[in-house]
């Protein structure tokens, strides 16, 4: 899970890492205020979208660049508006973009040299890699197809952690000498520290600037964790409603649903993440595409069956619903009968094709017979998902 670059900001500025002072801002207004309470010029406005490459893109209106230098709070408060409500794409977008909810406002240093810095899991290695490059900013991708020898590398054992000797060592490497040595070096060991006490699987200054006076900055962060570990930090998973821009998405994670919106038509209901794929992989087989992925879960009670139709037949894509529950802990009884509460309450208009299999499969049938609501049941996996192919081409 990524964060906005102004979540970055303040979970680092935690461990002591050298960020200038700004705030985010919502509106053109706002973002004047707090351009208005930083007291060093330049400024600079920077929209926060969750994808890198904004100096270099550009706005579907035309306005150029999503990191925009200003003299004064007028010029942030007019970048703001032709940013906010806006588009920006960027290399790392794809040409529909992404939408502007937040722009960064923050004092900007005389930059007079652009590092790369970053530590991330290296999978073969097994272990977190420190990486880096005398050559950051925005071309650090190309440094790295044609100067690869520029990027630097230091694997570091998780056991005994990042010593500062290793630190200077690798800073040297970048070719900084003197204070700036020393300052570079305590950026790379609080850098370890966040990403470790973290569980981070990214953290990512790019660039890490040479300003004026022999001092460091922070200038951009990218930082994103191991969705496995967020229960061990509740701060950060709570970032996570901020970052979804899907609403059925948003609406999932607060039922604690494991939900992920696509783009096709049938809408699935299923438990077990597992049972979804292979749902999903016989629905493209019969030529269609489904339109989410949802994994109810094995513990999955009447209120999030309910939670879960609710995002399944408000989304104007979804033609058909295929319900396919394997009733192994919870009993398929229980299930139906769940299921039928469940569709009483949000009375879908879209047709529901059932398949029910495992414990008390009988009885679980025969309340769906029974209660009179529009569910076509099916025998097996390729008959469901036949039945609600054919559902959704009827509706169509
Ligand atoms: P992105 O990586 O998404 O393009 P950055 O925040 O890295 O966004 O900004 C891109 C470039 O804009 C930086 O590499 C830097 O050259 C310039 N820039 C960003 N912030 C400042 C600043 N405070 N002062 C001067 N230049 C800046
Ligand atoms: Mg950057």
């Amino acid at each position: 899970m990524n964060v906005f670059e102004y979540q970055a900001r303040d979970l680092l500025a935690r461990y002591g890492l050298p960020i200038p002072a700004g705030r985010v801002a919502s509106s053109p207004e706002e973002a004047r205020q707090v351009a208005e309470r930083l007291t060093k010029r330049p400024l600079v406005v920077k929209a926060q979208i969750l994808a890198g490459g904004r100096g270099k893109g550009h706005f579907l209106s035309g306005f150029a660049g999503g990191v925009r230098l200003c003299g004064d709070p007028a010029q942030v408060e007019g970048v703001a508006r032709a940013m906010l409500g806006g588009t920006l794409v960027t290399a790392q977008t794809g040409p529909e973009g992404r939408p502007v909810h937040r722009v960064l406002v923050a004092e900007a240093p005389q930059i007079v040299g652009e590092l790369y810095l970053a530590i991330l899991i290296d999978r073969e290695h097994r272990c977190p890699v420190l990486v880096g490059s005398s050559r950051g900013g925005v071309d650090i991708e190309e440094v790295a197809r044609k100067d690869p020898e520029e990027i630097h590398r230091m694997w570091i054992d998780p056991q005994s952690g990042l010593w500062p000797y290793q630190a200077r060592g690798f800073v040297a490497r970048l070719g900084l000498r003197g204070a700036l040595l020393n300052r570079a070096s305590d950026v790379v060991v609080r850098l370890y520290r966040f990403f470790y006490e973290n569980d981070a699987s990214l953290a990512e200054i790019n660039p890490l600037a040479v300003v004026e006076d022999e001092e460091i900055a922070v200038i951009d962060a990218k930082v994103g964790f191991d969705e496995n570990a967020l229960f061990r930090h509740p701060e950060i998973a709570g970032y996570r409603e901020e970052l979804i821009e899907d609403s059925r998405e948003a609406e999932a994670v607060k039922a604690r649903l494991n939900y992920v919106g696509l783009s096709g038509e049938i809408g699935c209901m299923v438990n077990g993440a597992g049972l979804a794929m292979a749902t999903m992989d016989m629905l493209q087989r019969c030529g269609a595409e489904p339109a989410n992925f949802l994994d109810v879960g094995g513990g999955a009670d009447q209120d999030q069956v309910a939670k879960a139709f609710g995002i399944l037949v408000t989304d104007p894509k979804v033609r058909s619903i295929l319900v396919h529950i394997f009733g192994g802990i919870m009993r398929c009884d229980l299930i139906a009968r769940g299921m039928v509460e469940a569709l009483s309450q949000v009375k879908p208009k879209v047709p529901i094709v059932v398949r029910l299999q495992g414990t008390n499969f009988g009885e679980g049938k025969e309340i769906l017979e029974r209660s009179g609501l529009p569910i076509r049941i099916a025998d097996d996996l390729a008959d469901a998902a036949e039945q609600a192919v054919a559902a959704a081409r009827e509706a169509r």
